[in-house]
């Protein structure tokens, strides 16, 4: 993807010098830079009023030490992030990922992706995202506490309901986000939905926990039917084995897809007679085992170690709903080899730029993760909502709201790739008219 625009490709320049070792962020911005090319072409005030360039820079970007003790008194050191990126349409709004490969090039791509995300879904919420390189995995509940309440302690001074509004993502789930609400709560001395995701019985929201696989098979429904196919009756892989995958597994279950494969980091599991949903989760989801649990308990399934190998399954569509880039050329090849024609990203950037080109060049349905995966923060932001008025939607009411954010979020991206030259480019479509809205705020308050 070589940017043409000569401000454009000197910007990118420009980002890479300054940050050099920030791949996965040169990643995102130059997928970003490249779409935009026609609206900045069209609009060269976007360039002269400034907007490019802070685009492409946070707001604001918080690092902090996060000391804590182990269960048998030892004392560890991990380290924070908070990057606040955009605040253009709204109070920042995006996930804490604990994981060890985190640090700043990760932070700063999740948080610019969610920038033009949060904007796609049409609620009034800006971008960003944090973490810790601490790996939640394997430790105790106690140290997993002890090591949250650390994290807010310098967290809560940057947060707010109306300010920044953090979530879950990788290994942050329920029990992180409770300890993290517990421990502001303390602090602050005060009960308010500063952060989503947190438990029914103290402002949760119905359906959040099921948002973004529900939401990525609502979008993936559209985009297929568009085509002339659907879900029913295709064979399914999805990456993962985590909130998204599982949701996405059951939602696309329930279309009538037969999903024969799941993994975690260290394998996947076939199932020919596919995943049974309900064990999947017991296994993951409340046991926290490793996904090799499944096929110890699933007689026709079998585990293979190493969880690209999932994408060398025959399918008709794949579901990336692990981590980023977990689809390379090699995958992608593989893929349309064996018969693929659909591939809809559940996990943030899933897929290298050269497999988005081999994808899209092989002329194969490809949906980006800006687009897909915005089911979760959608209604992480309805969660916001229900607090603000101190009330609660049911299931229903939440999972249509839902429904039919995802309808219309896939038909603005449509329609943005149709408006400036690119129909059927959805990777365009959403990064123009998530960027949009973004671009006109900034450009109404001036240079700020
Ligand atoms: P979870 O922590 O619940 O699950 C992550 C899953 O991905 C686990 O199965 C994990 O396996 C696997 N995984 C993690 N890292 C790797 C890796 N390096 N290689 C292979 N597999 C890996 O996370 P979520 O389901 O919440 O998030 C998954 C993706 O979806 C992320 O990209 C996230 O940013 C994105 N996302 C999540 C949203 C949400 O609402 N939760 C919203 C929007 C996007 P293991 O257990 O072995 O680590």
């Amino acid at each position: 993807m070589e940017i043409k625009n000569e401000y454009l490709s000197n910007l990118m320049e420009r980002v890479i010098a300054r940050d050099p070792e920030q791949a996965e962020y040169h990643q995102a911005v130059s997928e970003v830079l490249y779409s935009l090319t026609p609206v900045v072409e069209a609009r060269p005030e976007l360039i002269s009023e400034g907007v490019m360039d802070c685009l492409v820079e946070p707001e604001r970007l918080v690092k902090f030490r996060v000391p804590w003790e182990d269960d048998k008194g030892n004392f560890h050191v991990n380290r924070g992030y908070r990057v606040q990126f955009n605040s253009a349409i709204g109070p920042y709004k995006g996930g804490l990922r604990f994981h060890p490969s985190v640090n700043e090039s990760i932070v700063k791509f999740l948080g610019f992706e969610q920038t033009f995300k949060n904007s796609l879904t049409g609620l009034p919420i800006g971008g960003g995202k944090g973490g810790s390189d601490f790996d939640p995995k394997g430790k105790s509940d106690a140290e997993v506490m002890r090591f949250c309440q650390s994290f807010m302690n310098e967290l809560f001074k940057y947060i707010g309901p109306d300010t920044d509004v953090p979530a879950g993502d990788i290994g942050v789930g329920a029990r992180e986000i409770g300890y993290l609400f517990g421990q502001y709560k303390r602090l602050r001395n005060e009960f308010t939905g500063v952060l989503t995701g947190k438990g029914l019985s103290y402002g949760g929201s119905l359906a959040r926990t099921e948002a973004t696989g529900y939401g990525l098979c609502y979008f993936a429904d559209n985009f297929l039917r568009d085509a002339g196919k659907s879900f029913d009756g295709a064979t399914v892989l999805i990456s993962g084995s985590g909130n998204v995958a599982l949701y996405a597994c059951q939602k696309a279950q329930s279309m009538g897809a037969k999903v024969v494969a799941m993994s975690d980091s260290a394998g996947y599991v076939y199932d020919p007679d596919g995943i049974n949903f309900e064990l999947m989760r017991q296994l993951k989801e409340k046991e926290r085992k490793r996904i090799k649990a499944y096929a110890d308990a699933q007689p026709a399934a079998t585990y293979h170690e190493g969880c690209r190998g999932i994408w060398t399954i025959p399918c008709d569509i794949a579901l990336p709903c692990a981590t980023q880039n977990e689809i390379d050329l090699e995958s992608a090849k593989t893929l349309l080899k064996n018969g693929c024609y659909a591939v809809c990203e559940g996990s943030n950037m899933s897929s290298t730029a050269d497999a988005i080109d081999a994808l899209q060049g092989a002329g194969i349905l490809f949906a980006p993760s800006k687009a897909c995966n915005a089911g979760g923060v959608a209604v992480s932001a309805l969660e916001m909502s229900q607090n603000s008025m101190r009330f609660f939607w049911s299931f229903e009411e939440v999972d249509n709201h839902l429904h039919q954010i995802m309808n219309d979020l896939y038909h603005n991206v449509v329609n943005a790739a149709e408006q400036y030259g690119m129909a059927g480019n959805l990777v365009a479509g959403a990064n123009i008219a998530g960027f949009l809205k973004v671009a006109d705020s900034m450009l109404a308050y001036g240079l700020v």
